[in-house]
Formats: C-alpha cells, sequence, structure tokens
C-alpha cells in the first residue's frame, strides 16, 4: 500500500485545450485543483490570474492554493508573427516556473512539451527519448518547446523537485482551438486540391482525453523512491516520454 498524500494541483495554461482536459479529469475524480493562465475561460475552480514569464505570479498562485503538483501546459500557440515570444514565454517562462516551484517546496512538475521537439523537417519513424535534440530544429516554436523541456528535466532532484515531460504530436478532441479550425481555414479558402506527398504520408494523432490522461498517470507515478513503496516508479521515469 502507498502512503503517499493526494496532490493538490495548479494546472497551468489551465483555460486552454489540453490544460482545460487535465482540470476536468482532476475535478471528475475528486482532486484539489486551480488553474493559473493570462486568461479566464471556465469558472468552476480557483483560478489565478497571471503570466508565467512573471515568476512572483507563479509563486503567489503556488503558495495561496497550496499546491503540491503542477502540471505546466502553458505555451503560445504555433504561428505567431514575432517567434520572440516562443523563447519569452517557453524557456523564460518555464524557468520562472522551476525556481517558482523550487522556492516553494513544491514535489512535482510535470511539462507539456512536444514531439516537435525532435523534428527538423525530416521524417521520424519510431524514435524514442533517447534520441537529441536535432541540430537545425525546424522553427523557433519546436526549439523554444525543445529548450523549455530540457530545462524542466534539468531541474528535476532540485530542492526535492521531481519532474517529468510528456510529448504529445497532433491532438484533437473538444475544445480544440488549431487543427480543426487550421483544417477548416484551409477548406474556406478552397486550397483542398492540393496534395503534398504521395498520398502515404503518416502523422500521430492523439484524443485530448488520453493526452489529459497520460499527464495524470505521470503525476502519479512521479515519486521520489526514498519515500515510495516498492511498486512506485521512481524519478528514473523522468526521461521525456513520446505519448
Ligand atoms: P492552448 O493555446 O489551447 O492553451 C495554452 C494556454 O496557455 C492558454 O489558455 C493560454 O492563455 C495560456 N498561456 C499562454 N501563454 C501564457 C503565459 N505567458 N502565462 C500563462 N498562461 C499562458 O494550447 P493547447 O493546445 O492546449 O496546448 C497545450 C500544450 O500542449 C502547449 O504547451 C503545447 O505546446 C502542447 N502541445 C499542443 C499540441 C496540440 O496539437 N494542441 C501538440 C503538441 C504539444
Amino acid at each position: 500500500m502507498s502512503t503517499q498524500h493526494k496532490d493538490v494541483y495548479l494546472v497551468i495554461g489551465g483555460s486552454g485545450f489540453v490544460g482545460r482536459h487535465i482540470v476536468e479529469q482532476l475535478v471528475a475524480r475528486g482532486d484539489v485543483v486551480s488553474v493559473f493562465d493570462i486568461v479566464q475561460r471556465h469558472h468552476d475552480v480557483p483560478f489565478y490570474s497571471g503570466d508565467i514569464t512573471d515568476e512572483q505570479d507563479v509563486l503567489n498562485a503556488i503558495r495561496k492554493s497550496g499546491t503540491t503538483c503542477i502540471i505546466h501546459t502553458a505555451s503560445p500557440q504555433h504561428g505567431a508573427k514575432d517567434p520572440s515570444i516562443y523563447y519569452k514565454v517557453n524557456v523564460d517562462g518555464t524557468q520562472a516556473v522551476i525556481n517558482a516551484a523550487v522556492a516553494a517546496g513544491v514535489r512535482k512538475l510535470v511539462y507539456t512539451s512536444s514531439a516537435g521537439v525532435v523534428f527538423d523537417g525530416k521524417d521520424v519513424i519510431n524514435l524514442d527519448e533517447r534520441a537529441p535534440y536535432p541540430e537545425k530544429p525546424f522553427d523557433a516554436y519546436n526549439d523554444s518547446k525543445a529548450k523549455g523541456e530540457a530545462l524542466i528535466l534539468e531541474a528535476n532532484g532540485k530542492g526535492g523537485l521531481l519532474t517529468v515531460a510528456l510529448r504529445p504530436a497532433g491532438i484533437f478532441g473538444p475544445g480544440d482551438r488549431q487543427m480543426m479550425v487550421g483544417l477548416y481555414q484551409v477548406y474556406q479558402r478552397g486550397q483542398t486540391h492540393f496534395q503534398v506527398g504521395g498520398n502515404n504520408n503518416l502523422f500521430d494523432y492523439t484524443y485530448v482525453g488520453n493526452i489529459a490522461q497520460a499527464h495524470l498517470l505521470a503525476a502519479e507515478k512521479l515519486v521520489d523512491s526514498t519515500t515510495s513503496d516498492s511498486t512506485s516508479i521512481t524519478s528514473a521515469s523522468t526521461d521525456a516520454t513520446l505519448v
């Protein structure tokens, strides 16, 4: 039997597509959860308004909510005009989240990375977390996600903090604000008569509910081997995982 106490969750980016599903699953199983985001789109759990590039904003939310586990899903969406926003939020902002977590003695930090961190424009087949980041990243978004992910993994063990990163590929499901919207815009612009490739391109898509569940499982399995029972997976599981 595990002797672990229940975590108190803070979902950073919890007003977003993935973050919202994580919040809903936590609420459904009776966990205590708050949201930290720059915008509030839902009103049923405690909400902390703030920007992750402001360490003090994050620290205040952690302290007020009594957070023991952060799930950090925040990121600007792909396609921003000014790529500097990606580095500001995904790299500097993620570092601020780590700093605040360590300062407040948070136990766990789960990060939503992206399968794009190992994409350089060439086919990616059967790659796992042992593959290095590409020398030439595909674009600023993916480069910033890789740099943010590296910070998260390096922070494992700092001040007792345990970290893990998940790498979803394409995500579909209720609340999607990118994929179906993009496909529909292509249709509206009458661009459907183009074909890229020989009709044999493959890409991974995962239902958002499964992505959310993966975050909950990652948080659950992220335990310190010195305080866990023998059935728990230790912090060796903190390598990035392709979901
Ligand atoms: P989303 O845009 O719906 O949600 C992101 C949330 O983060 C938004 O609510 C936004 O307001 C918030 N946010 C942005 N900047 C912030 C800041 N500086 N401080 C605080 N909050 C901020 O995006 P999503 O599709 O839910 O993506 C969630 C995560 O999953 C992201 O990290 C993204 O890189 C990753 N991801 C998404 C996909 C996908 O297909 N949607 C695929 C792979 C990885």
